[in-house]
């Protein structure tokens, strides 16, 4: 019985989970992951904050996905430039894109181009050693003193605690060494994290806002009078007992300080020197349930801004696209095309289906959704029969050459290498080309592909 074949496009959590979901479910099945980059795992390695070793190890689950006899991992292919939407339309019985959203929100007020400002998803990619941020150092001025970092949520909650933790609280992560020396010698004192509205109305969880009392080093502060008694919601309630204790905090020994300003929203960046100085701040407040600006303006300096508002998806080759929602537009799963109706075997799974919200495992159940869809549409339909290594053979007509699994074993393996020899778990090879020799042990590209 020839078993349908069903293309994940990224190999981030939602992408593995439709695979796991395929391979676990009642169909005979393989799957090839393709990613645009050489090694899988999407936002759990180059999203989730280098010091949260604990939930990196999911990477642990999804390994388990990628070793299944029924899948393959194709990494180093960019659909949409290697290899084509509809080519891949062709050659299996189902797409599945799982692309997220690896673009950072815009504020758009004045200023916002200035030497200094930068996203949350740059800074991040660049400390997580992302390979199309290797030479981005110079974008993060971390010789400024203080550091504004806008928006409520648990991105901008990751990038203050990494600005504010000292170099040794770093080491036992998996940064590159560049990355490494460069927050070391950060001169960064003070961090800002500027929220439009109340604290009980942030995105930050407890967990991640309780993880900031452990930092011996790290004084923070905020005005416990705009704390509100409590709330019904156990969530917001539990936010704002971690936030009554951070003001109550005593830290003796306070390197640099963490501040939050709450009911603050941003208007506009003001420039000395040709780069970011200060932010100008409006005071925000709630008006019959609306949160409405004051005309109340202050400054904060800032020698560097983050700007961490949320994230969206970008286009996936020729695959529809809503601008306004910054997603694909989809039922169920299934991506619908101008007219409204479904195109025939293409779905879409995680961020790039839903938006860019919940944790981790929130992708489980959105790519198991996907994935009913996709067997009820299969149902009394045949495969395809399309052989196997007919996209490898057009993939290697292109000069492309996949990193499989194995490579992305001494890639890994490699990873480990260099970090023992430093005394660390593990250090990240940030580089395209060294993660392509390593990948795909000698071969020597001979199409001039871009680092992307
Ligand atoms: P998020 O949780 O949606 O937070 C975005 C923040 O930006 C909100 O506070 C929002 O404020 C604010 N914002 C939006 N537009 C703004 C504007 N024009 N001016 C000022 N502020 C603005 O997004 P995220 O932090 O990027 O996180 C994305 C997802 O990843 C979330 O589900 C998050 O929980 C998850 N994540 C989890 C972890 C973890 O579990 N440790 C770590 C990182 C990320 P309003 O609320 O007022 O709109």
């Amino acid at each position: 019985m020839i078993p349908y074949r069903v293309a994940v496009v990224g190999s981030g959590p939602a992408g593995v989970y439709a695979a796991e979901a395929l391979v676990r479910s009642r169909i005979d099945v393989s799957v090839d992951i393709y990613d645009r980059l050489p090694t899988p795992y999407g936002l759990v390695r180059y999203g989730v904050a280098p010091d949260h070793p604990r939930i990196k190890s999911i990477i642990v689950a999804l390994q388990k996905v990628l070793e299944r006899p029924q899948v393959r991992f194709l990494g180093d292919v960019h659909v949409g430039v290697d290899v084509t939407t509809d080519e891949l339309g062709e050659l299996y019985d189902a797409v599945v894109f799982a692309t997220g959203a690896s673009v950072g929100r815009r504020l758009s007020i004045p200023g916002e181009d200035l030497a200094g400002v930068c996203s949350a998803t740059d800074f991040v990619a660049w400390y997580s050693g992302h390979p199309d941020h290797a030479q981005a150092a110079e974008s993060f001025p971390l010789a400024a003193e203080s550091v504004v970092v806008i928006g409520a949520g648990n991105v901008a909650l990751d990038v203050a605690r990494l600005l504010a933790k000292s170099a040794e609280d770093l080491t036992q992560t998996d940064m590159p060494p560049h990355v490494l020396d460069r927050l070391a010698d950060s001169s960064v004192r003070d961090v800002h994290l500027v929220c439009r509205r109340g604290p009980e109305h942030a995105k930050f969880t407890a967990k991640e806002l309780r993880e900031l009392l452990e930092l011996d080093h790290v004084a923070t502060k905020l005005d416990a009078g705009l704390l509100p008694a409590g709330s019904e919601d156990p969530m917001t309630a539990a936010n704002l007992k971690a936030f009554a204790d951070l003001a109550a905090r005593e830290v003796v020994d306070g390197q640099r300080t963490l501040h939050f300003h709450f009911w603050s929203r941003p208007v506009e960046f003001l420039e000395a020197g040709g780069a970011v100085a200060a932010v100008r701040l409006e005071k925000m407040q709630e008006v019959d349930g609306a949160v409405v600006p004051t005309g109340e303006v202050t400054e904060l300096k800032a020698g560097m801004v983050v700007r961490s508002v949320g994230y969206h998806s970008t286009p996936v080759g020729t695959l529809p696209f809503d601008e306004d929602l910054g997603r694909v537009p989809h039922d169920a799963g299934r991506v619908l095309g101008p007219d409204g109706r479904a195109l025939n075997g293409h779905y879409v799974a995680g961020w790039v289906k839903r938006g860019p919200s919940g944790v981790v495992g929130t992708n489980r159940a959105c790519a198991a959704d996907t994935v009913v869809s996709i067997l009820a549409d299969l149902e009394g339909r045949p495969p395809r029969g399309v052989a196997p290594d007919e996209v490898d053979r057009v993939l290697a007509e292109r000069g492309v050459r996949p990193v499989t699994y194995d490579g992305w074993l001494s890639i890994d393996s490699e990873e480990l290498s260099r970090g023992q020899v430093l005394g660390r778990a593990r250090t990240k090879i940030p580089d395209w080309a060294t993660l392509r020799r390593v990948g795909v042990p000698g071969v020597r590209r001979t199409s001039p592909r871009s680092s992307h």
